[in-house]
């Protein structure tokens, strides 16, 4: 009944409109983080929710390099929002804010009005800032969004040959929230890159005419990780005949060369990179929303920490370290469990226990699964290599795709992390 009652107040655009018992929450962004809470909150009775978002389709950016290398189609790696947002009963505005107005709980537009909220999840991720690296528009790749990825495929293509480069920008992050700071945002995709690329050089049988050079900005490549999962790494890297450097914060890609702050310089006749992450541009734009580099600061249940009615979840808070999809997938489980006992009264609320889970693909058929919170302090570090690790992410972005923005039943995860933890 309850469900039936959101549905018929879905489609209505104008403030006025609103049941005045019904509390409003805007969901800003409707990536891992967005859809994750709003199938979990979508069930509360009455509660509006309304998710706005300026792209109309949800991007699965873990599948990206498999479009920029592999040839997988983008139109396999998004899907439309608004059906998703509509079925959860909930309303989607497909439209870019200008900027929150926090003290007066109303949400600035450009070209309509605006949208007045008792509750704020931000969930809008993190900006990557391609133009701050000097020639990356005119001589650099990356597989960091659906524009690019594809960019990039098209490059490989006609690559016949030379030295490649791939590494991370260096981030910079600001000091309100305590927690760990890493030189790059999440170096998985700069691995699974090296890897894939490797693969797909020998399968076109041109591996010996091309070298593979990595570079990273932090004290060691996949500074996130513990000795035990870098040291099961190290031999494969090895093995494809890769050369990592560490502590190398790039400057500038030339077209036929990198720059490096450091004064030095490769030869590079196809660049990849992570470039810098900063913070949301609407972060940004908004007074007192964000720290010094526009990153929504929260304590670990994931409340703002000057705006009680505001949380927010995933790469674009402060206290997301590494920017990977697990963690904004745990931080948005605690920040709708904080938001319903908010609401409710109900609920417990999970602790906030980041940790380094994810697979990263090494080819076609191979892929590493890494378990680690070594970089919290914890004792847990584990690499688990093999063809069935390759079929779980096969799995894992299948039902993601198919089932519109699901992940796993949280017992199956629960088990494999178990599971891995013992081995
Ligand atoms: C190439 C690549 C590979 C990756 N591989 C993995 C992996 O294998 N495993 C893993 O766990 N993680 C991986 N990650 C990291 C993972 O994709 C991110 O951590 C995750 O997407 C973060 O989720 P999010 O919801 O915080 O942000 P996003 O997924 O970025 O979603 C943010 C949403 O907010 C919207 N938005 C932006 N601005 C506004 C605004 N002003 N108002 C409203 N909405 C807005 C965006 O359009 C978007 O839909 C990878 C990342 C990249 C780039």
């Amino acid at each position: 009944m309850a469900r039936e009652a959101k549905r018929l107040t879905a489609p209505l655009d104008r403030e006025e409109w609103r049941p005045m018992t019904k509390r409003r929450l805007v969901i800003l962004g409707g990536g891992f983080a967005g859809l994750r809470a709003l199938f979990r909150l979508s069930e509360i009775d009455d509660l509006e929710i309304v998710l706005v978002d300026p792209r109309s389709t949800s991007l699965m950016k873990p599948a990206l390099p498999e479009v920029a290398l592999f040839g997988k189609s983008v139109e396999h790696v998004r899907f439309a929002i608004e059906p998703v947002v509509r079925r959860a009963g909930a309303r989607f505005v497909h439209a870019r804010p200008i900027r929150v107005l926090a003290p007066e709980r109303r949400i600035e537009f450009p070209d309509r009005e605006d949208l007045r909220y008792d509750y704020l999840l931000i969930t809008t991720g993190a900006m990557k800032d391609y133009d701050a690296i000097p020639g990356y528009r005119e001589h650099g790749h990356s597989p960091c969004d659906d524009a690019e990825a594809p960019r990039l495929a098209r490059a490989l293509d006609q690559f016949d040959g030379g030295p490649i480069t791939i590494g991370s920008a260096r981030s910079e992050w600001g000091r309100r929230v305590e927690g760990p700071s890493l030189a790059a945002p999440c170096e998985g995709p700069v691995g699974e890159v090296m890897f894939m690329l490797d693969e797909e050089l020998r399968h076109r049988h041109i591996r010996d005419r091309a070298s593979i050079r990595v570079f990273s900005p932090g004290r060691e490549f996949f500074e996130d990780v513990g000795p035990t999962v870098r040291a099961a790494l190290a031999p494969e890297i090895e093995r494809c005949g890769i050369r990592v450097t560490s502590q190398k914060s790039l400057r500038a890609i030339g077209h036929d060369h990198v720059d490096f702050e450091d004064g030095e310089s490769w030869e590079s006749a196809l660049t990849i990179v992570i470039p810098p992450y900063t913070g949301n541009p609407l972060v940004v734009a908004s007074e007192a929303l964000g720290d010094e580099k526009g990153f929504v600061p929260t304590d670990r249940r994931m409340r703002h920490l000057d705006f009680p009615e505001i949380f927010a979840a995933g790469d674009g808070t402060a206290l997301a370290m590494p920017k990977l999809g697990h963690i904004a997938v745990h931080q948005a489980d605690i920040a709708a469990a904080a938001l319903e006992r908010d609401l409710t009264g109900r609920g417990e609320i999970p602790d906030y226990a980041p940790e380094i889970f994810c697979i990263m693909n090494r080819g076609r058929h191979d892929a590493t699964l890494i378990l680690s919170n070594h970089l919290f302090g914890g004792d847990i570090d584990r690499a688990f290599s093999s063809p069935i690790t390759r079929m779980l992410k096969w799995g894992f972005d299948t039902l993601y795709f198919h089932s519109r923005g699901h992940l796993p039943p949280d017992f199956a995860q629960r088990t494999l992390v178990e599971l891995l933890s013992r081995a």
